[in-house]
């Protein structure tokens, strides 16, 4: 009887069939919606233009009806509300058993998360509890036309080299993406969609973790994600000291500072300030490269950003390759001679 059983859920499972639409995992923290959520909208709209399906948001927590708005404001055609108090704070085994109940119910052919601390926690765990893949840290993904299947393209190899994921076998195909990397949502005021309350099998003694107090650390003195000029520094600064030209140039613009990671591991500037794979990605309308060489794992985090100005005295730094405008020079020249333009 049990192989009997086995068979028919395997069969289910391969049912590919049976999957539909496009889920983004709404991130909420204290009851506000993180901005990767309005991210992963954004890009999941142009999957279901794509792909010819529903695009979906799935909140977990109570007293959220706030969020829900947003998420249809921000073109969620429908909200699968999983509406739980025990919910309201994150928790791995909360969140994954309740969302991998809802995608049970419901199957989801594709779903998107944040690749915050959350979403990275999440992902894994929700993929083994619905018996399925999952391609972490994406930086683009795409409808193969032929397929209909998702490509889930991320660096790997140290950032050397790309790598494009495909799910063939097994749905839902899952991704955590890049906070920073997509396009937001646009906002409409005033859409609406179809609100759909979830229950869930989800029981107190299934919630091994308790959230006991939530101590909120001192706000970073720096956005990176949200500064709309940066102004960033490398090895080329030669020292801690040249962040104050590059703090000036920054004021001109309204920006903010940022370094390459040698310049944060040489001691110049706090990792909070970091540009890069293993840093921010960051998406700013100006982004100013100083004394930087354009290293591909540097590049993977700026490279979407709208003007780059790169200021290197070596002609040929791969920088050069990405950058709008491009200063062969030495940035204590170039900078005071910027300021001075300016008047500053
Ligand atoms: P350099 O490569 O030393 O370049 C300095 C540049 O300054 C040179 O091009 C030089 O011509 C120029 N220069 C020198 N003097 C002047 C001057 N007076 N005026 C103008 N230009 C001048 N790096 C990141 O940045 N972010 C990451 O997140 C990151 N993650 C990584 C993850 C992994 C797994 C690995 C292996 C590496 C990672 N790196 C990262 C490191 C990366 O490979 C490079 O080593 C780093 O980006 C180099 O920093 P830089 O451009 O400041 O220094």
């Amino acid at each position: 009887f049990d192989a009997i059983v086995k068979d028919e859920i395997e069969k289910e499972e391969n049912d590919l069939t049976l999957y539909h639409d496009i889920w983004v995992f709404a991130e909420q923290r204290q009851g506000q919606l993180q901005d990767v959520a309005l991210e992963l909208l954004g890009e999941g709209k142009k999957l279901v233009n794509a792909r010819g399906c529903d695009l979906c948001a799935v909140v977990c927590g109570s007293n959220l009806s706030h969020i829900v708005d947003e998420l249809f404001a921000h073109g969620a055609q429908k909200v699968y509300y999983i509406e739980d108090d025990r919910l309201n704070q994150y928790t791995t085994d909360g969140y994954s058993i309740a969302i991998g109940d809802a995608i049970e119910q419901y199957k989801p052919e594709i779903v998107l998360l944040g690749a915050t601390h959350i979403g990275r926690d999440l992902g894994p765990c929700l993929a083994v509890n619905c018996n399925t893949g999952l391609t972490a840290d994406c930086t683009k993904l795409e409808i193969n036309e032929e397929t209909k299947g998702i490509m889930q393209t991320r660096p790997a190899f140290g950032g050397n080299l790309m790598a494009t994921i495909v799910c063939p076998n097994h749905r839902p195909q899952m991704s955590t993406v890049r906070p920073g990397v997509m396009e937001r949502a646009e906002r409409v005021e005033g859409s609406k969609g179809e609100l759909i309350k979830v229950q869930t099998k989800l029981k107190d003694e299934d919630i091994r973790t308790k959230v006991l107090e939530v101590i909120k650390t001192v706000k970073e003195k720096v956005s990176l994600t949200d500064a709309k000029v940066i102004v960033s520094g490398g090895m080329g600064l030669g020292n801690a000291e040249g962040f104050k030209l590059l703090e000036k140039l920054a004021k001109a613009f309204g920006g903010t500072v940022a370094a390459s990671r040698a310049a944060v591991d040489a001691g110049w500037i706090d990792h909070a300030y970091q540009v890069g794979q293993t840093g921010t990605t960051v998406k700013p309308n100006i982004y100013f490269a100083c004394g930087i060489s354009g290293a591909i794992q540097h590049a993977a985090g700026m490279q979407n950003s709208g003007l780059i100005i790169a200021i290197n005295t070596n002609e040929n730094a791969p920088i050069f390759d990405i950058a709008d405008i491009g200063i062969t020079g030495d940035l204590y020249k170039v900078i005071p001679e910027i300021l001075d333009e300016m008047n500053l």
